[in-house]
């Protein structure tokens, strides 16, 4: 083993550029893998990035784990680099799905396996699997959460409720599924007039938020609650993302909303991260929807040890991800809706949070 392994050890380090990818298939144990993640902005990949080290890192590989600060240039040095050292396999969640195009060339050509993590890679055949949830089932459950909370759902109520739209970033190619998926619920009681959407901004291209930023989400909650609810009051906004959904409260408070003559809309949200529990909890959002991402990055590493091994990774949908090139084998997770009455069960019970966090 005594030169094998020591090359095998030197690449892993970053040391030898180009050992890394003349290592001869086999057991790939203790090479390096590549972990491209796309931003520390929000705590869901920052745990992202910690889970998928440790469990590579149990399965007997090293790892090399970068952030790429929401820029997508930046995040194609980081995978070049990454190719560069000589990794055995990389994890990207990508943060424009359509910039990656040239690196997984690279990739390919130095035969590096890439699994799309959570966030499907489009436009190029150069991806090998896709790990993420069930997408569309995440934008249902939200929708439905507020269809249910506004009585429409049993008939009890028939409105009609005016409602506001918001969808994630455009290069993200999960916000058309959760907004695909929550408009499949919507778009019925929008065309009995029974949810109104007093802005008119229906359409995902009028409703998108660059890069999930909140603070872009409460510009145009605040522009929107200014132009169209002067003399109205807005029953419920979708909202897709947690860090979105501070946003809008945020503007929503700043007008009043939330005293006792004008009580807050339904707000839903997404990844059940701790300042939005804290805000289910104090009654201001209404909900989210959690994703352990503890398995997505089981199911990631999973996948890569089995490619590595030269076995097939497990999957469970080979349908629906078309990146435009190729449909990509998937995993997917399921998402769970989560509000007052369920998270100490949900998140806190999981050991997803923990109970200290949300004091
Ligand atoms: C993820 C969501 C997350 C969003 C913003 C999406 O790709 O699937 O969980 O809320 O990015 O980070």
């Amino acid at each position: 083993a005594g030169a094998a392994s020591l090359a095998l050890t030197l690449s892993a380090c970053g040391q030898s550029g180009e050992g890394g990818s003349k290592e001869e298939g086999g057991d790939a144990k203790g090479g390096t893998i590549g972990i491209a993640m796309p931003t520390k902005s929000s705590e869901r990949w920052i745990a992202d990035g910690k889970n998928v080290v440790a469990d590579l890192e149990s399965k007997g590989y090293k790892t090399q784990l970068v952030y790429g600060e929401d820029k997508p240039d930046q995040q194609v040095s980081q995978i070049e680099n990454l190719i560069a050292q000589g990794v055995k396999a990389l994890i990207i969640a990508a943060i424009d799905n359509k910039s990656l195009d040239n690196v997984l060339q690279q990739a390919k050509d130095a035969n590096i396996p890439v699994i799309s993590y959570d966030r499907l890679i489009l436009g190029t055949p150069n991806v090998d699997y896709y790990a993420s949830f069930d997408n569309e089932k995440v934008g249902e459950l939200q929708a439905t959460y507020i269809v249910e909370k506004l009585g429409l759902k049993d008939g009890s109520k028939k409105g009609p409720f005016n409602i506001e739209l918001f969808a994630g970033s455009n290069d993200d190619n999960n916000t058309r599924y959760f907004f695909g998926g929550a408009m499949k619920v919507l778009q019925p009681y929008i065309d009995k007039k029974q949810l109104v959407v007093r802005s008119g901004q229906t359409k995902l291209t009028q409703v998108t938020t660059l890069r999930w930023d909140g603070g872009t989400a409460q510009k145009r909650m605040d522009d929107i609650l200014t132009s169209a609810y002067k003399s109205q009051r807005v029953d419920a906004v979708l909202s897709p993302y947690d860090g979105i959904s501070i946003g809008i409260l945020s503007a929503l408070k700043s007008d009043d909303y939330g005293s006792t003559s004008k009580p807050l809309p339904i707000v839903t949200g997404q990844d059940a991260e701790v300042a939005s529990v804290k805000s289910i909890i104090a009654g201001q959002q209404s909900m989210t929807v959690y994703k352990d991402t503890r398995e997505l990055a089981k199911v990631a590493s999973n996948m890569v040890d089995a490619l590595l091994n030269k076995k097939k990774p497990e999957v469970n949908d080979t349908k629906t991800y078309d990146n435009g090139s190729k449909v990509v084998p998937a995993y997917l997770l399921e998402p769970v809706a989560v509000d007052k009455a369920n998270y100490q069960k949900v998140v806190v019970d999981s050991g997803y949070i923990k109970e200290s966090d949300l004091k």
